[in-house]
């Protein structure tokens, strides 16, 4: 994506765990810095306009004016060790559904996912890569297909993190966009992620959202219409809220894709 700062982010999402803990957990000061600057200007632009908001896919009481439109080239690739579910194999069907539940949850903020290609490899070492490791570079060099403007997704066994603003052909570029745990397609069997909607939050950290609960209650992801939040929200905590008081309105936004909460 072809943001001044941009993230592709894993997923440590193991089959046994009970709750998403994205690869983003520590999320870069040069990110954070760009958010406040890009509410700052959102302001301004509300004062003179009434606004305009992107990224906010699952705000039921967002109020801004129509929002722009945006396509993104997408392309998905499944990276397995066998032809089994357990080898982290996902058909051509299953990446369709994926796709389609990733229009359907950001419908709302006007970007929408044009898919370009799916790639099926059958590769063990590149399936288990370790972040930041040659092997994994060597996958994404090889995969990679579209401009730094283009999203890729990789289903794989495991992720990693990365943020930078990338020269072409740099190490950056190749590792841009996001991995995603296999088992976490729609109907896949990642208990409680299984929904796809956790390619929504990746892809969300890739365009460059935040977690809401990020800045705790005075930042949170420095959206001005998330509720505040200070902590993650696991499982689903019904009326949990975290940041009380007149200066923090409304409950934890525990059904923001951008929070871990169940799906
Ligand atoms: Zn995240």
């Amino acid at each position: 994506m072809r943001l001044q700062i941009s993230l592709s982010l894993s997923l440590i999402l193991a089959t046994t765990s009970v709750a998403r803990n994205c690869g983003n957990t520590q999320e870069p000061i040069e990110l954070i810095e760009q958010a406040i600057r890009f509410n700052s200007h959102n302001r301004q632009t509300a004062g003179q306009s009434g606004g305009a908001s992107i990224g906010r896919p699952n705000h039921e009481s967002s109020k801004t004016s129509t929002p722009r439109t945006q396509e993104v080239n997408l392309y998905m690739h499944n990276i397995y060790i066998n032809e089994t579910a357990a080898g982290a194999y996902i058909s051509e069907e299953d990446l369709t559904k994926q796709w389609r539940v990733m229009n359907e949850n950001y419908a709302s903020t006007g970007i929408s996912f044009v898919l370009k290609n799916i790639t099926h490899t059958q590769n063990k070492s590149w399936a288990l890569a370790i972040r930041n490791g040659t092997t994994e570079l060597k996958m994404k060099q090889t995969l990679r297909m579209g401009g730094y403007e283009d999203l890729n997704l990789y289903f794989r066994v495991l992720g990693r993190g990365f943020f930078g603003d990338f020269a072409p052909n740099s190490e950056g570029f190749w590792q841009d966009g996001c991995d995603i745990l296999h088992t976490t397609i729609p109907g896949g069997p990642q208990v409680n992620y299984n929904e796809g909607k956790t390619a929504t939050h990746e892809t969300g950290h890739w365009l460059g959202l935040l977690h809401p609960f990020s800045g705790g209650c005075r930042g949170g992801d420095y959206i001005d219409d998330t509720p505040a939040e200070e902590t993650a929200s696991y499982g689903c905590p019904v009326g949990k809220d975290t940041c009380r008081g007149d200066m923090f309105p409304g409950l934890d936004p525990i059904h923001n894709f951008m929070d871990y909460a169940y799906e």
